[in-house]
């Protein structure tokens, strides 16, 4: 193999991009090796490299670090973000209308359907949207059941929270132990688009498929100019990417240009997921930066495949990614699914 061959140029990462250190104390960040052939591993913090199933990849999102205190952050006219456990919730409180984008887990949905409340005077909750099926957006749900009149989600991604659940009961049966607690699906469900407006604001769903699974949306709050990602944005942080559920990597490189072609510079834009050094809310050149992050990803593990590198050997990679230093180290849920798509008949 030539060396022009052997060369991986580090996938572009966005010039404007500031570095801010890294993650974790814990974390020591290495320069990339001048050979231009190998990274520098550069971390202490271990992750089991294993085969990357249904149940491991629930197991990766849950071991993330997350803020065990309720707030609620006001952002821009009647549109704010909840933060607790598990992906960050978007909601709207006007003087004629509560929605709510996404759900977290039931403790956490308890605390934010009950500062709602306050917030609203009692008003209840018009609309529930579920960014996609993970449990995370989704398993909080039922702690809304009698407050929220409608829960609305991408049809794939009813679908997929139907199986994934279904999958649950029965390897908990076929162990014979108890069934898993019990979830609450949309009960309307588009398959491109789906708007309505509550009070003076017109909320818009959108689907951008295949990315982080294949049934992903982001929510459009018009009037405040603000968009809820869901999982399309993880603000420097590895992401998930749920192959099993039909993510592809590959387009979500190209859905994260398309999403900030409709909207502008002045967008906020909320993100899934955030390293805890950062906000949960972004801006276009965030976006870039996820693209970019993602082609760096393909890109990395592209060369250590045509370098010769195992499957075993490049998921249980921790390098750091250049452009890329807060993220940390590489993880295996985001090194697994890069591989088997690069890999893929
Ligand atoms: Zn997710």
């Amino acid at each position: 193999m030539g060396d022009g061959a052997n060369r991986w140029d580090g996938g572009g990462g966005s010039p404007d991009l500031k570095v801010r250190g890294s993650i974790s104390p814990r974390i020591t960040i290495a320069r990339m090796s001048q050979s231009r052939r190998d990274f520098l591993a550069v971390s202490t913090v271990g992750v089991v490299a294993s085969t990357f199933g249904r149940p491991a990849l629930v197991r990766a999102w849950q071991q993330q670090p997350a803020p065990i205190t309720p707030l609620f952050t006001a952002i821009r006219r009647d549109v704010g973000f909840f933060t607790a456990r598990g992906g960050t919730i978007g909601y709207l409180i006007n003087a004629n209308g509560v929605a709510v984008v996404d759900s977290q887990y039931p403790d956490s949905a308890k605390l934010c359907v009950d500062g709602l409340q306050e917030r609203s005077k009692n008003r209840g909750v018009d609309i529930l949207i579920n960014t996609h099926h993970h449990a995370d957006h989704t398993g909080g749900n039922p702690a809304f059941k009698g407050i929220a009149k409608k829960i609305v989600a991408n049809k794939r991604a009813a679908e997929l929270q139907q199986q994934v659940y279904d999958d649950a009961v029965k390897a908990a049966t076929a162990k014979g132990g108890a069934a898993p607690a019990g979830i609450l699906v949309a009960d309307r469900t588009f398959t491109d688009t789906w708007s309505e407006s509550v009070g003076d604001e017109k909320l818009t769903a959108k689907t951008y498929t295949p990315a982080h699974t294949s049934g992903d949306a982001i929510v459009f709050f018009e009037k405040a100019n603000v968009v809820h990602l869901g999982d399309l944005m993880w603000n420097r942080v590895h992401p998930v990417i749920d192959r099993a559920a039909g993510a592809s990597i590959a387009n979500w490189i190209k859905i994260m240009d398309a999403i900030s072609r409709v909207h502008d510079k002045d967008t906020i834009y909320i993100a899934g997921h955030t390293n805890a050094k950062f906000p949960a809310t972004c801006s276009q050149s965030d976006l870039a930066m996820m693209r970019d992050y993602l082609s760096s990803l393909l890109a990395f593990v592209s060369f250590q495949i045509k370098g010769g590198k195992s499957r075993d050997e490049i998921i249980a990679m921790k390098d750091v990614l250049p452009n890329f230093t807060d993220h940390g180290p590489l993880l295996a849920r985001s090194l697994t699914p890069a591989y088997d798509e690069l890999t893929a008949k």
